[in-house]
């Protein structure tokens, strides 16, 4: 390759090489169609194919492209085929990618008013229009974090803040009060666990509060640590509620568990992570009841909003109280206007950030909320479709309610030990081999189905069952491939020896 002078690619190439991709982009979108959703290489497989040290000379972005191909594709796995029921859905729309490539292009970093103004005053307007889009009320600040991780662990250092201040400056080790109790569900997140740790609290002092028959976190069960713990010397500090649960979607009764913290003066975060989006839908709604009571929550559009990742919108009653927990100006990053502006690297522990808010607002703009919302309720209607498939065949079961776009279940065939009740009633799945048999079954069953290579579901463990999930959310996703996961899993189910 010539050598270029010092500079970036010229302004000829970098327009050829720009369309260059668009157009691999268009076609990768179809031919990915036939790769598999799951990627099939093995571990260390990429790394052997790549070189052990960087270049020394430049070379063609033709070249690389085409590498990028040849040795990275395979590894891809495919979050963006229709295929994809996975964990949960990984956002993801044409427009949210442009707009990605559009941030990273005119490359802002937002610490600073001054060093963004567009990326810093367009946060707070798209955090409001989605806010609104919701249904909840004023009096919450947002600000976008990279994940519903970050979210909490400010959510919990806040309300720390708010009890302990001179822990700012002390540390732990200089606090004299009890110890401070985090509460969940049986079903919430491990970023809720990891925020504890990360925070010095002690994964000991986080209670997993039991749930109901469908997953809910018990209010009577949590008013109750409490008091237990209050007794025992300890400090209750904040509930982590979750409106959409990793492995089933429930919904944490916020309401009644805003009641407790009001009554007990402790912080109330809700991890709306997956189904707050959902709010954007009137019939969903009741999910979000008690929300706005919260001291702060957190929604990932970049979960089932077709925004890319990363984007976490996380809000806040109390941000004023986040920034004193937070904010910390050296001189070199004061600035003349300080008192009149936001400056984001206030509200959080990191400094510099992304242009993020530029995806949101292109995916709200370009679909609308309208569009957002047959988007929406067309995954909610495949959900309940295959749900009903589950339901009408003695061959499988369904686990867990289907109040979203998630649906667990699990083969039953004739054949295998089906288990007995367990006690307390929630729902069968262990007998005398433990329910062994069953869920070597569903695993073989879940294997199967990603060996197609033309799906990915993931799964998860209730009560001792093995459980397979069918996350739907991806943006291309469509009734035939829903349908070809039910006509794969009851082909495939006859195929898995019994014993
Ligand atoms: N909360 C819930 C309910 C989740 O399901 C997840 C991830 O799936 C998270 C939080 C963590 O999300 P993130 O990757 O944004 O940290």
């Amino acid at each position: 390759m010539k050598a270029l002078p010092p500079g970036d690619m010229p302004a000829g190439e970098f327009r050829d090489e720009g369309h260059r991709l668009v157009d691999w982009l268009v076609e990768y979108f179809q031919s990915s169609l036939d790769r598999p959703v799951l990627s099939r290489v093995r571990p260390g497989e990429i790394r052997a194919a790549l070189p052990a040290a960087a270049p020394e000379a430049g070379e063609p972005f033709e070249r690389i492209l085409a590498d990028f191909e040849r040795v990275l594709v395979p590894g891809l796995t495919q979050w963006n085929h229709p295929g994809y029921f996975a964990y949960f859905p990984c956002g993801f729309s044409t427009p949210g990618a442009l707009a990605d490539f559009l941030s990273t292009a005119v490359s802002q970093q937002a610490m600073l008013w001054r060093t963004s103004p567009a990326a810093t005053e367009l946060e707070e307007v798209v955090l409001g229009w989605l806010r609104r889009a919701i249904g909840v009320p004023d009096g919450f600040e947002g600000v976008i974090y990279d994940t519903a991780s970050t979210a909490v662990v400010h959510a919990l250092a806040t309300a720390r803040h708010e009890r302990a201040p001179e822990i700012r400056m002390r540390g732990l080790a200089g606090h004299g009060g009890g110890a401070f109790r985090v509460y969940c569900s049986e079903h919430a997140h491990s970023s809720v666990d990891k925020a504890v740790i990360v925070l010095g609290l002690g994964h000991d002092n986080l209670r997993r509060i039991p749930a109901d028959a469908e997953y809910r976190m018990r209010p009577d069960l949590l008013a109750a640590a409490i008091d237990e713990d209050r007794r025992a010397g300890h400090a209750p500090l904040a509930v982590v509620a979750t409106v959409g649960t990793t492995s089933v979607t429930s919904v944490d009764p916020v309401a009644p568990i805003a009641d407790v913290c009001a009554r007990e003066g402790i912080w109330l975060h809700v991890d709306a992570a997956y189904a707050g989006s959902a709010a954007i839908l009137p019939e969903c709604r009741w999910a979000i009841e008690g929300m706005e009571r919260a001291d702060s929550f957190v929604v990932n559009p970049h979960k089932w909003l077709f925004t890319p990742f990363d984007l976490s919108a996380f809000y806040c009653r109390k941000m004023d109280l986040l920034r004193a927990a937070f904010s910390l100006t050296p001189e070199y990053l004061k600035t003349s206007e300080a008192g009149d502006v936001r400056n984001l690297m206030d509200t959080g522990f990191q400094l510099g950030r992304r242009f993020r808010a530029l995806k949101l607002w292109v995916v709200l703009r370009y679909f609308g909320l309208e569009g957002l919302r047959a988007r929406l309720r067309e995954h909610l209607r495949l959900a309940r479709l295959f749900a009903g498939w589950v339901d009408a065949d003695p061959g499988f079961e369904r686990v867990a309610p289907v109040p979203f776009s998630v649906v667990c279940f699990r083969a039953v065939p004739r054949g295998v030990p089906r288990g007995v009740p367990r006690e307390g009633g929630r729902g069968p799945g262990v007998g005398a081999d433990g329910g062994a048999a069953l869920n070597l079954f569903n695993e073989r069953l879940l294997q199967a189905l990603n060996d197609t290579g033309e799906m990915f579901l993931s799964h998860t463990s209730l009560g001792g069952r093995f459980v397979i999930r069918l996350a739907i959310g991806n943006i291309r996703t469509t009734e035939t491939e829903v349908r070809r996961v039910w006509d794969r899993a009851r082909a495939l189910a006859e195929t898995i020896p019994r014993a």
